[in-house]
């Protein structure tokens, strides 16, 4: 059983009430507390070392990761962070000053996006240092984008660029959380996630919830530097493009829009963001999974990679 077999089985029947109005499946809950122009976005995540990251890590670094991909999910719905509770799980010989450098990092990372840390829990775990974090945001009412809004013939879109993450950016990224707001105050999102296992397997969960399938053309992914490198360095290395599709870790924004705004999309952005990529991959049609295409035709792509298809 993988992971997300694991989760489909876990999350199958859970208990709800009358606030959820998305629960588990997104990249946030989605509660209604009566708020007038607000919804509530609930989110939890944690870094284990040894999985990512390593006690070479600095550790101001580890602790900037562990709220930072929180933040990336309250993006991928569109939303603003608010308010953080952090559990910390330490093995029992451990060196103040270590952990004190953990929380510089999460509190850098949390006054750089306006998040106040409202309290936590410290315990005690053999071994390996664990970060758990709770997450609460919030998004204008109605205007939370969630993963199962795409519609045949949408264009794809990526932000930045992908693969490589594990050179250095998984634990430098910026969440997209102003981009994404811009997106959804601008234009008519279907769907928005963001990026953490790879391309290939995140753009099947918006598939999965839409009901529809994808092209992606391989010419236009946005191919990282980083990527690039290691396959130029190391020739048993993945080749660049599939880095692209599978490496997990690149905290950019997946989404769709209708066609007709995609061009629209390009020019403003091109203005606003200057400096972030944004790039049109493909677009979404009927049936369900993905094909690649590329000069040698189409290829059906999983979470791993693609097989030749015709
Ligand atoms: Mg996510």
């Amino acid at each position: 059983m993988n992971e997300f077999e694991l989760i489909a089985r876990l999350t199958k029947t859970l208990p709800t009430n009358e606030t959820v109005l998305a629960g588990a499946g997104d990249d946030c809950a989605v509660l209604d507390f009566g708020v007038p122009e607000k919804l509530i976005l609930f989110k939890t995540d944690a870094v284990v070392e040894g999985i990512h990251f390593t006690r070479e890590t600095p550790p101001k670094k580890i602790g900037r990761k562990a709220l930072a991909r929180c933040l990336s999910d309250i993006a991928a719905m569109a939303g603003t962070p608010t308010a953080a509770l952090v559990t910390l799980a330490l093995p029992e010989k451990f060196e103040v000053e270590f952990v004190g450098k953990i929380y510089d990092g999460l509190n850098a990372v949390a006054e750089q996006f306006g998040v106040a840390i409202v309290g936590g829990e410290t315990t005690t775990n053999p071994e390996r240092i664990l970060i758990s974090i709770a997450l609460l945001g919030t998004v204008p009412r109605g205007k939370q984008v969630l993963r199962s809004g795409a519609k045949v013939g949408d264009a794809i879109f990526v932000t930045g660029e992908l693969g490589g993450s594990l050179a250095g950016k998984h634990l430098d990224f910026e969440p997209r959380l102003k981009e994404a707001r811009w997106l959804a105050e601008h234009f008519h999102l279907h769907a928005l996630m963001d990026l953490s296992d790879g391309l290939a397997g995140d753009l099947q969960h918006i598939l999965n919830a839409s009901k529809v399938g994808a092209v992606i053309l391989k010419s236009a992914l946005p191919v990282a530097h980083a990527a690039k490198l290691r396959a130029k360095e190391n020739s048993s290395a993945k080749p660049a493009a599939l880095a692209a599709l599978t490496d997990g870790e690149d905290f950019e924004l997946l989404f769709t829009v209708a066609s007709k705004d995609a061009v629209k999309l390009l020019d403003t952005w091109k203005k606003k963001f200057p400096q972030l990529k944004l790039s049109c991959i493909g677009k979404i049609v009927a049936g369900d999974g993905i094909l690649l295409r590329d000069k040698n035709g189409s290829h059906k792509l999983n979470a791993h990679g693609y097989v030749h298809f015709s």
